[in-house]
């Protein structure tokens, strides 16, 4: 009876301690900072050139989830074609076990960023879709069909002719948020088909922040 008894505290003790390590992950799982929460449509709202229909009807919103530089989980959402969002989850599911941070994933829609892609890259944010030309070209960029992400691009910025862009960002590969070529992130992308702008070599600028299939 005795050994019953001890037997019984001890199992008590271990379902405790079993509870409490399987329930801390969940709990910062389930309570992320929600930094957008938006419906499809307020995702696609005020376009200064709508998108055809047929770019429209193949874009998806995703939410992820994703540690700030703040390490906290926060919860965001990013457009994308349909055909990449497995992809894009599985980047995203990777970053959070490399703890490798994102600052924040809101649709460039927002009246923060107004569809400008200036504004966003200001503020670090990381977006998908965009109906845009390429900057400084007269051809449609991949974000305008959803098939391009930019991710942390003060931390990653797009360098041509030693110019940075956002304005003053400086690439410090080695710090938390920052890809290279070595980069977990950037590997797997690239074996599932994606070029990585920070690849690229003049006469093309150096895209850091920018993925595209
Ligand atoms: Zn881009």
């Amino acid at each position: 009876m005795i050994k019953n008894i001890k037997n019984f505290k001890l199992l008590c003790v271990v379902a405790v301690i079993f509870i409490m390590l399987s329930s801390a992950p969940v709990f910062a799982e389930e309570t992320p900072v929600i930094d957008s929460d938006m419906t499809f449509a307020e995702a696609v709202q005020n376009m200064p050139t709508p998108a055809p229909k047929n770019i429209m009807n193949s874009l998806e919103l995703i939410s992820v989830r994703y540690f700030s530089l703040d390490e906290k989980v926060h919860q965001g959402q990013i457009l994308v074609r349909r055909d990449l969002v497995k992809e894009v989850q599985e980047f995203f599911r990777l970053a959070r076990e490399h703890r490798f941070p994102i600052y924040s994933v809101i649709p460039i829609s927002s009246p923060r960023f107004d569809w400008s892609d200036d504004k966003s890259m200001q503020a670090n944010n990381s977006s998908g879709f965009n109906y845009r030309l390429i900057a400084g070209k007269d051809v449609l960029s991949k974000h305008a069909y959803g098939r391009a992400i930019d991710i942390n691009p003060q931390l990653n910025p797009y360098i041509l002719n030693g110019v940075s862009q956002p304005a003053g960002a400086v690439y410090e590969p080695g710090k938390p948020g920052v890809f290279t070529s070595n980069s977990p992130l950037v590997i797997y992308l690239k074996k599932q088909g994606w070029s990585w702008g920070g690849d690229w070599v003049s006469p093309s600028p150096q895209d850091n922040h920018h993925f595209q299939k």
